[in-house]
């Protein structure tokens, strides 16, 4: 039996020493044939001032819409270009239109069309343009014959593209941005099924409830928490353009969860060193407790606690400042809390060293890194979470570990014991400006929330 194993074996080792040969050179081949293409692309694209390739650069027709329908419909009347005199064009895209082709039906020649396209390729993808969108073209008159004096169209909600000839013929493209008009929404209501659900359910787009979700993430624990008939409450901002597109959605200025008979209620503020944080009505921070395990490899293990112990290589009694945590070497080390990087660099024993400051009372340490994330030195600010380095032993260690410390006022403490806070309360002047902030917030909650508040009482009776 083993014999016969054995003289199977070697047949089809050679067999999938065929098998690995044949693809190996398959894909080789695959690989150099996606090259050569490529190339003849880049290649292409390098001689794009050759009017014959730039036409096949068509407008994809993605937007098959009930514009592009009419369009169809009134192309036999010939409609689909106002013509308010021989110069002035509204062009609407069909799908297959190029910008070149559209260009040169309003009189113009190839070089001037091919021109205004260059200077719109600085600034925006021709083939970027959709069937249904419009695009004014103005031309003028120079040395007997015509050529593009203005191209203008809109590109995007609230953005504009505008091309204009200038005085030595050469053309300038640019884009454009509307002033965007600022509104505050609102939305409230009862949990039914997951918050998400409820809240996108009564409009609350979905960016905006995802950082609701997120703001509350440090305080409340969404899966426990959150029970049936609990409410919600939300005002944030949103910009139109002038004629009342939605171009974006902005922040999350006041959030409330009503969770049972407590409410918790946070407000957006930035304080006098720019800071933006969510605090209660009181102005305390919302509490980000400072990570315990600051770091992407999961595991108990603890090779030194905190206090006094044996030195593993000076043998005899010190204090440990930190707690050790074993890690493969290069796994994640994360920020335990949001800060600002006071120190990253060698230091002897704690090999490659990085503190981050979180706020006047807490820092935390992080030692024995292989090597720092990119940007990691004084003055870069980190979130919660954010990689800083890689677990590594460097500086006096036995092995690959992370050596963790938190500072409470100067002096390091236990981490497993602190019950800090990676943000600050409020105080003195910010405290002022924030309860007059809220002061107005609240006023216009009030009005925003009154006309529900209105019915849903009259539903109670
Ligand atoms: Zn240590």
């Amino acid at each position: 039996m083993k014999k016969i194993v054995k003289q199977i074996y070697p047949s089809i080792k050679t067999k999938q020493c065929w098998v690995t040969f044949c693809s190996t050179f398959v894909m080789a081949l695959a690989l150099i044939f996606v090259i050569i293409k490529n190339t003849a692309v880049k290649a292409s694209i390098s001689s794009e001032t050759t009017i014959a390739q730039l036409e096949e650069e068509a407008f994809d027709d993605s937007f098959e819409n009930d514009d592009d329908m009419q369009m169809t419909d009134s192309a036999d009347t010939n409609e689909e270009e106002t013509i308010a005199n021989d110069n002035n064009h509204s062009i609407k895209l069909k799908s297959g239109d190029t910008l070149l082709n559209i260009l040169t039906a309003t009189g113009v020649d190839y070089n001037n069309a091919n021109d205004v396209y260059m200077s719109v390729k600085k600034v925006f993808n021709p083939r970027d343009f959709r069937a249904g969108q419009q695009i004014d073209v103005e031309n003028t008159d120079s040395n007997g014959s015509k050529v593009v004096n203005t191209l203008s169209s809109t590109i995007r909600t609230g953005e504009r593209l505008k091309v204009t000839l200038n005085n030595d013929g050469s053309y300038t493209a640019a884009i454009e941005k509307d002033e965007l008009i600022e509104e505050l929404l609102s939305a409230s209501g009862h949990i039914n099924g997951t918050l998400s659900h409820s809240m996108s359910k009564n409009g609350v787009p979905s960016k905006i409830v995802a950082n609701f979700i997120s703001i509350f993430s440090y305080s409340v624990d969404f899966r426990r928490d959150v029970k049936k008939g609990d409410g919600y409450e939300i005002i944030y901002e949103n910009y139109l353009t002038s004629d009342g597109k939605v171009a974006k959605n902005g922040n999350i200025i006041y959030a409330a969860l009503l969770l049972g008979k407590n409410k918790v209620e946070l407000y957006r503020f930035k304080d006098s060193r720019g800071n933006i944080d969510y605090y209660n009505s009181k102005g305390f921070a919302l509490k980000k407790t400072l990570s315990r395990r600051p770091m992407a490899y999961q595991s108990n293990r603890i090779s030194s606690y905190f206090g006094r112990r044996r030195h593993p290589i000076y043998k005899d009694v010190r204090i440990h400042w930190g707690i050790d945590y074993p890690a493969p070497k290069g796994s994640l080390i994360y920020a335990g809390g949001d800060g600002v990087i006071e120190v990253a660099q060698y230091r002897s024993g704690y090999g490659n060293y990085i503190r981050i400051r979180h706020n006047s009372e807490y820092s935390t340490a992080y030692g024995h890194m292989n090597g720092f994330a990119k940007g990691m030195r004084p003055g870069t600010r980190v979130k919660q979470g954010q990689v800083i380095g890689y677990v590594g032993s460097t500086g006096r260690s036995t092995g690959p570990h992370l050596h963790y410390e938190v500072i409470h006022r100067g002096k390091r403490v236990n981490p497993l014991t602190i019950k800090a806070s990676a943000s600050e309360n409020l105080r003195g002047k910010n405290l002022t400006n924030f309860k007059r902030q809220i002061a107005k917030i609240n006023d216009t909650r009030e009005k925003m929330f009154a006309e529900k508040q209105k019915n849903e009482k009259l539903a109670r009776k």
